[in-house]
């Protein structure tokens, strides 16, 4: 099949990825994902959070890095700029995020092996569709493409995100103290930075980053990442939402699920 890039590989791979994108969505409305707050009393193997997070984003850094390098152009100036924009948000989210969870007593397996199992088909095609579009497919990245308004727009975008994606996992990791052993309750209500406006801004960053990178690298696989994020956090942030409002009776009135004043 070839409908985007001429090659009937990346071209099946890409349209299994949106079909998927779709029943995620269908899924993610029906049930909500068996991890952390929604992680207990469910079926199934669970892991520790640290090591299932660790699992579930490694072929995002894997795949990425062995179709980067096999690829036709992965020492042009272009696809070195997204090299370096990938290692930067794998290195944070495969490796430092898990190493810096903070695990409650006595919830130290939240994490279902379904969702590592079904992560994985995910992290591996985004690893793969990204990497083999910016080195190989990627028509029209010259080195031009790094003073296109796309790009440049698309790169501030993706920084605001990352930005407001960190500092609200940070203030979420703060609740708890740090140490092995930890006392005081599991949750607590964030405030400050995105939390005055919004119960989920670490989704909202996350959310507006894959939006500047599918914009700066103008691709179907950028969209590919924005939509299937959007597939799992949008509905997650309004089942988080509610979740805050039942458990907690001082919840913020004024706090949106996951857009500023909008919802
Ligand atoms: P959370 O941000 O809800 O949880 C992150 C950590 O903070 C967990 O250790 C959690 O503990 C803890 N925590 C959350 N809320 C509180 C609270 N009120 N009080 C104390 N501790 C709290 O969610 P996710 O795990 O879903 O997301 C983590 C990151 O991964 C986010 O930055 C998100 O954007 C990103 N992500 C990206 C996805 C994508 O599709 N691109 C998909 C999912 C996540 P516990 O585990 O005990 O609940």
């Amino acid at each position: 099949m070839k409908w985007y890039t001429q090659d009937p590989v990346y071209d099946s791979i890409l349209l299994f990825a949106f079909i998927l994108t779709a029943a995620a969505a269908v899924g993610a409305f029906v049930l909500k994902t068996p991890y952390g707050r929604f992680g207990e009393g469910r079926l199934g193997i669970k892991l520790g959070p640290r090591f299932g997070w660790f699992l579930m984003e490694l072929p995002a850094s894997v795949v990425f890095l062995v179709f980067y390098f096999t690829g036709e152009r992965p020492f042009e100036p272009v696809p070195l700029v997204f090299l370096f924009i990938w290692c930067v948000h794998y290195l944070n989210r495969g490796f430092l995020f898990p190493y810096l969870i903070r695990v409650a007593p006595g919830h130290r397996q939240t994490f279902n092996l379904s969702v590592v199992a079904s992560g994985w088909i995910v992290t591996a095609m985004h690893g793969y569709l990204n990497a083999a579009f910016i080195t190989t497919f990627g028509g029209h990245f010259s080195s031009g493409w790094l003073s296109d308004p796309r790009f440049i727009a698309g790169v501030v975008i993706y920084y605001s995100g990352l930005f407001l994606n960190l500092h609200s996992d940070r203030i979420l990791r703060n609740l708890r103290p740090a140490g092995p052993v930890q006392e005081g309750p599991r949750y607590k209500i964030p405030y400050g930075g995105g939390f005055r406006l919004v119960s989920c801004p670490q989704y909202l960053g996350e959310l507006i980053a894959w939006s500047g990178f599918a914009l700066c690298t103008w691709s179907l696989a950028g969209v590919f990442i924005l939509l299937i994020s959007a597939a799992n956090l949008v509905p997650r942030a309004i089942s988080t939402h509610a979740w805050y409002g039942e458990k907690f009776p001082d919840y913020p009135a004024e706090r949106k699920a996951l857009i500023p004043f909008v919802f």
